[in-house]
């Protein structure tokens, strides 16, 4: 083999970060995880960063001030980009409930020239929270927790995603099929 062989990169060495943005119990997570196992994906380098994991982890001991939840988005970013930048398809599930949050992992990954999708899992909130996945929506209603986004707390709609994936109208395997039409097209599949 010849070292421009080497050096030659195919669809499967191209990392790109894919941020899933929406609410909680829009069926970010589940797409995600149904995508890193779809076939088609064989072989490739896929990482799901966990959002609830990283909270205990990479963002343990911030809370869900503004502030805080922008330095969440800013650190898992970070690592999303790290990923990518070396080939790995990073998916990210994580909320990120502000604009200008977006717009700069955006900014960080367009000035390295590594490739991000905005992706809106939308899902009216009363879907989300008759799904209540992690309860959530419950214990806003009985006052256990405020701050919950989309109800007491700001979502601010993507302006122009990538993508957006509507959960109340898809299954998860369309979901899935449309994401990675899209991300053929951009030759990262
Ligand atoms: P998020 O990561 O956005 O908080 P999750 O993926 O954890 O949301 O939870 C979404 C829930 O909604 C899961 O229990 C999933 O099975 C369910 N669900 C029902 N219909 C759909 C759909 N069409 N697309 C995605 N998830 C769906």
């Amino acid at each position: 083999m010849r070292v421009s062989d080497h050096l030659r990169r195919g669809p499967a060495d191209v990392g790109a970060t894919v941020w899933l943005t929406g609410l909680s119990g829009a069926g970010k997570s589940t797409i995600a995880r149904a995508l890193a196992g779809w076939p088609r994906l064989d072989g490739r380098r896929v990482e799901v960063l966990d959002g609830d994991e990283l909270r205990r982890t990479l963002s343990a001991g911030l809370g869900y001030s503004r502030e805080d939840r922008d330095a969440n988005v800013a650190r898992i970013g970070l690592v999303a980009r790290l990923l990518a930048r070396n080939g790995v398809l990073a998916l990210v599930p994580v909320i990120a409930p502000y604009r200008a949050a977006r717009e700069q992992l955006r900014a960080e990954h367009r000035a390295e020239a590594v490739p991000f999708l905005e992706v809106y899992v939308s899902a009216p909130v009363e879907v989300c929270a008759e799904r209540d996945v992690k309860g959530l929506y419950a214990a806003q209603r009985a006052g256990r927790l405020s701050g919950l986004t989309g109800v007491d707390a700001p979502y601010e709609l993507p302006q122009s995603p990538d993508l957006v994936l509507d959960t109340s109208r898809r299954r998860v395997a369309e979901s899935v099929a449309h994401l990675a039409a899209v991300l053929a097209d951009r030759g990262l599949l």
